[in-house]
């Protein structure tokens, strides 16, 4: 029989933290306390290591556009067609979703102006039921992509998705082949589109429009896959490699075509449009229409194309 024995339980760490919220981050990559100021002037790149955080698709915008935009169908929301309910009302979650990033859904479609060339720009936005695909998203996109058909500029889409959204059933997988037939035929048109692989990019987006882009550029470490690593260990009933579904290990196998830091991803596509062809006078005009937008009178000379290393 033991001499001693120890009667209490080790003392708990605190969870609750003592820094005020939102001034301060930890870097999921290094460990190391950030400010926040320092954090967002960075485009939300770790100053220390160069970890990437999400991005909300309005700061994703921002980023990449020179300066105003005009956002389009940004009253279209979910309509809830099959009245879905698991752990609570599919209505709620939307309800949620709007409450938390002042959306209606979970994309961010736009036209404006990058390094100076006319773009649409569609940013999928993670804080809405985890970025995934419904019936809007999938409606919003397409409509992106036949606006900049018409107008003849090139598209950039920049995926922040789970994947289709389950709760509206078959509905939400449709738009795979929606989006992808309207990428046909943007392509059919000549027209260049980017895809922006960003963390996470899974399930039906990756399976669709997601993997489609003249050029596949993704941010570093990002999570990129169709289903999530426990399913495929379980169903192949191997050890995945280390670093599988991420950016580097895709590149390393020929399923993207570059990985691109954040703070060089505008330059990097201004660069690929241009060598592309798409950078050439607006033809904006042949559409007949006026511009609503006020993009134009405040559009600054094109930037010189990036010097690549
Ligand atoms: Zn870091």
């Amino acid at each position: 029989m033991a001499w001693f024995t120890k009667t209490r339980k080790p003392i708990e760490a605190s969870k609750t933290s003592r820094v005020p919220e939102g001034l301060w981050i930890k870097c999921a990559g290094c460990a190391q306390i950030i400010y926040n100021k320092d954090l967002f002037a960075n485009l939300q790149v770790c100053v220390k290591c160069g970890h990437h955080f999400r991005m909300s698709a309005v700061e994703r915008l921002r980023s990449l556009f020179d300066d105003d935009w005009e956002e389009h169908d940004t009253s279209m929301a979910a309509t809830d067609p099959l009245a879905f309910c698991d752990t609570k009302p599919y209505k709620d979650r939307l309800r949620a979703g709007e409450k938390a990033t002042g959306l209606k859904d979970a994309v961010i479609t736009a036209t404006g102006r990058l390094d100076g060339i006319e773009t649409v720009i569609a940013a999928m936005e993670y804080g809405f039921i985890g970025g995934s695909m419904g019936v809007v998203v999938g409606e919003k996109i397409t409509r992106a992509i036949e606006r900049a058909n018409k107008r003849r500029i090139p598209v950039v889409i920049v995926s922040c998705s789970g994947g289709a959204r389950m709760m509206e059933g078959a509905l939400s997988l449709m738009q795979m082949a929606k989006i992808s037939a309207a990428l046909a035929r943007l392509d059919r048109a000549r027209l260049p589109f980017i895809s922006v692989l960003t963390d996470p990019t899974t399930g039906g987006v990756t399976a669709s429009f997601a993997m489609l882009g003249d050029l596949n550029i993704a941010e570093p470490r990002a999570l990129i896959g169709f289903a999530g690593p426990r399913v495929i260990e379980q169903t192949i009933r191997q050890k995945l490699p280390e670093g599988f579904q991420r950016s580097e290990f895709l590149l390393a196998h020929g399923m993207i075509d570059a990985v691109v830091d954040r703070r060089e991803l505008k330059a990097t596509i201004a660069w690929a449009f241009r060598f592309m062809g798409a950078a050439g006078p607006p033809v904006a005009a042949s559409s007949g229409q006026p511009r609503e937008s006020n993009v134009e009178e405040e559009e600054a000379p094109p930037g010189a194309p990036a010097e690549r290393g």
